[in-house]
């Protein structure tokens, strides 16, 4: 693919569009009102848009290496608060996907230089799973389980903060896990018990 090639195809996008809806870019410029917000990982084969069929406008995306929610990070922490509170996105997907490069390399000790303290966070999912993933002799299905316990965890962060938890009393807002087969192409709702989840951090996290 070259660079060029780029270009070629977005004036043919625009050409599609506008075939099909002449004011189609004139109504995107008005502004946003996605239903909701997903956080997801770089990886190029997971392409948010595509692989859950929505449109421009429709989805609030953050994406980074391994779909993390680190409390410390301000990226993160600012697309979550800008989509709940300003967006009043309805729902917060953080999608996993099976064979990320970043889960995977953390899995590994070694010395990655700047990425040490951002793969820190999933090892440190590692740590607190520790004995139930290390009874798994194969070593593919820990990774996946590692992938599930990964977003389980970033969930879990999501729901720690506090416009999160102002949006679930105020208009019902829901969290919830999902996983990207990218072997089948399939997305696999984890069915996080949001409820219990919320239950279980408040005595520690609620700042509502
Ligand atoms: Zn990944």
């Amino acid at each position: 693919m070259k660079i060029e090639q780029v270009f070629q195809n977005n004036k043919e996008w625009v050409s599609k569009h506008l075939e099909q809806d002449k004011n189609y870019f004139k109504n995107l410029s008005k502004g946003q009102a996605p239903e909701f917000l997903y956080i997801g990982c770089s990886d190029s084969r997971v392409t948010a848009e595509t692989l859950m069929g929505v449109q421009p406008g429709e989805v609030f995306i953050h994406r980074n290496i391994a779909n993390m929610v680190p409390n410390t990070d301000l990226n993160v922490m600012s697309v979550i608060d800008y989509g709940v509170a300003h967006l009043k996105v309805n729902h917060i997907v953080v999608c996993g996907h099976y064979y990320c490069g970043g889960v995977q390399a953390a899995m590994q000790p070694a010395d990655l230089g700047i990425l040490n303290p951002w793969l820190r966070n999933i090892r440190d999912v590692y740590r607190m799973y520790k004995s139930e993933l290390e009874e798994i002799t194969d070593e593919e299905k820990r990774f996946k389980r590692l992938v599930h316990l990964n977003v389980q965890e970033q969930c879990v962060n999501v729901i720690k903060t506090a416009v999160v938890q102002k949006a679930h009393k105020e208009r019902n807002l829901k969290v919830h896990g999902w996983v990207f087969d990218i072997h089948s192409g399939e997305l696999i709702d984890l069915k996080i018990d949001f409820p219990k989840i919320l239950e279980g951090v408040r005595d520690i996290y609620e700042l509502e």
